[in-house]
């Protein structure tokens, strides 16, 4: 565990590099997030990572608590997952032809996911959502979407409206370069509430293909559905004939086994799935009934590809991590030390006296700056980013790898520790006593 007493905290080598990755990359960097925008200042630039934590290189170590943005569940490098890997990579990476293990995990993520019976492999989340709209929209024969402020589902020209996440974060969450035909076909609605769906099903009849959104929000922060919501948007959907979405790129195999859905005991019509699904390699999946999944290109005319779909090194690496994560009493575990980490947080708060909310579900959870619950995007806003960029940087200067902004959530690992825990529980009231 990184010492509690606050280091000389100087990242040399990581300037040096950020610096060279700058001339030739937007930012330094191959996602938006990681460049620490929302924070001020530049991120240390990794070296390696075992377990629970990450190595940087000018010699830190950290507690990490964003698990390459949701991914790395079981911790980084499991050797079980490591070893399928390497098993998987002598035998060839790539054959742009079907293997045994495509079905092997389309069978686990069926029998797992309460919505799925067949599934189509994809690269990215983003690939997955994209894909998700396009089959609603060809099974529907219907152009538009509705869309909840603040969730975010990757960055298709159609979902980057009121997007959360990095857009949230670097202020630019509706896009330039989207057209305005896509962004008339994305009809806004403020996450958990129902009415406002209803109102705009109401007003546009037979021509909303599907209503998409994180059932659990974490692109905001995390914000979790009122009681009702989902319950509700599953009967408003059924009744306009509107498919139900459930982007499960995050919460999937994270907040159960069977994602939001087995959680809160609501079935959508389609969900996406990524993250925790390629164990840390490029591997995402959208899924749905057979009757719906047919419709996808062979067996149907919606169109949908990928060359490196079904990689066999993502597909090991996924099926290692979904067999890990079967393990009895994992998701328990998780609960109780995410439970655990989330008091201790909040109490901390407390006790320095500054505005904050802890929201959490299973071992995704987010401490916001904020008096009061936070229950969709406008309130998430109004949370004291000023403050959490201060707090950010006495945490990791402690040695606590939070996510650099107030709209993510933070990860808890089946890797983490009790002691983890108490340590970053310690780290956070001395950050805290150090920003008020
Ligand atoms: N959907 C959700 C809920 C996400 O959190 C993300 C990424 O953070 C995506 C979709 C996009 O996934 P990817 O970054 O793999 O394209």
């Amino acid at each position: 565990t990184p010492a509690l007493s606050r280091p000389d905290y100087r990242l040399p080598k990581s300037s040096e590099a950020f610096a060279r990755a700058a001339k030739v990359i937007p930012g330094g960097v191959n996602s938006p997030a990681r460049a620490f925008g929302a924070v001020g200042g530049e991120p240390p630039f990794m070296a390696r990572a075992e377990g629970a934590y990450l190595h940087d290189i000018d010699g830190h170590k950290y507690i990490d608590y964003i698990g390459s943005w949701g991914p790395m569940i079981v911790g980084h490098a499991h050797p079980r997952v490591r070893a399928a890997v390497s098993d998987a990579l002598v035998l060839g990476s790539s054959f742009g032809a079907p293997t045994v293990r495509e079905a092997e995990i389309a069978e686990v993520v069926a029998a797992a996911v309460p919505s799925i019976a067949m599934a189509r492999f994809v690269s990215s989340g983003t690939e997955a959502t994209m894909s998700a709209i396009r089959v609603a929209r060809g099974v529907t024969g219907r152009d538009k979407i509705v869309k909840m402020a603040g969730c975010y589902h990757g960055h298709a020209d159609c979902l980057l409206i009121q997007a959360g996440s990095a857009a949230t974060t670097l202020g630019t969450p509706n896009s330039p370069g989207v057209t305005a035909g896509a962004a008339a076909d994305t009809l806004l609605c403020p996450f958990n509430d129902a009415e406002a769906v209803r109102r705009i099903l109401e007003a546009n009849p037979g021509r909303v293909a599907a209503v998409l959104l994180e059932p659990i929000a974490g692109n905001m922060g995390l914000v979790p559905p009122r009681p009702g919501y989902l319950e509700t948007l599953r009967e408003l959907t059924a009744k306009h004939e509107t498919l139900l979405i459930f982007d499960e790129v995050m919460t999937g195999f994270r907040v159960a086994y069977g994602g939001a859905q087995e959680r809160y005991g609501v079935t959508p019509d389609v969900t996406a799935l990524g993250k925790i699904i390629g164990g840390g390699l490029p591997a995402a999946a959208y899924g749905a009934s057979s009757e719906i999944m047919h419709r996808v290109s062979p067996t149907g005319p919606i169109y949908q590809a990928g060359t490196l779909s079904g990689n066999p090194l993502a597909m090991a690496a996924g099926l290692a991590t979904l067999e890990l994560l079967r393990e009895p009493g994992l998701y328990d575990r998780l609960e109780a030390l995410s439970a655990r980490l989330a008091e201790g947080l909040e109490k901390a708060a407390r006790d320095a006296g500054v505005p904050h909310v802890v929201q959490r579900v299973g071992s995704m959870l987010t401490l916001f700056f904020h008096d009061g619950p936070v229950h969709d995007y406008e309130d998430a806003k109004r949370s004291d980013t000023a403050l959490f960029a201060r707090f950010f940087w006495e945490m990791l200067a402690r040695g606590v790898y939070l996510p650099c902004s107030q709209f993510e959530a933070a990860f808890v690992s089946a890797a983490h520790t009790e002691a983890d825990v108490d340590h970053t529980v310690a780290a956070a009231r001395e950050s805290l006593a150090a920003v008020v």
